[in-house]
């Protein structure tokens, strides 16, 4: 099965919120609707991390906001080569972290 990041699609006006708000910043809606986030954008900025918490199984990893197709930006690692802004890139929900016996995934975007 195929995994989603999930965005809150405001019933009042349509909006797509990511992360959910709780009130819709356009109409002051309360009701959403959880849809599935697009996964093609483009990398607006990024950065190496170093000296990560001791659960991350690699060293270092390169992390980036991505602005989707729709709009909504979101955080998530890169594994690009050589990332660079403006570069279009897909991302796949996948494992990011392990803590204890509990995993959790994220996006991680790659050269689209
Ligand atoms: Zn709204």
């Amino acid at each position: 099965m195929e995994r989603h990041i999930l965005g809150y699609k405001c019933r009042g006006c349509g909006r797509v919120w990511y992360p959910n708000r709780g009130v819709c910043q356009d109409c002051r809606g309360i009701e959403f609707e959880p849809v599935p986030l697009p996964k093609n954008g483009k990398l607006l900025t990024f950065t190496h991390l170093h000296n990560l918490a001791a659960d991350f199984e690699v060293p270092s990893l390169w992390l980036g906001i991505v602005e989707l197709s729709n709009g909504n930006r979101i955080t998530g690692q890169l594994r690009i080569d050589s990332p660079k802004i403006g570069m279009k890139v897909v991302g796949k929900v996948e494992p990011v972290r392990q803590v204890g016996y509990q995993t959790h995934h994220g996006m991680i975007f790659y050269k689209a």
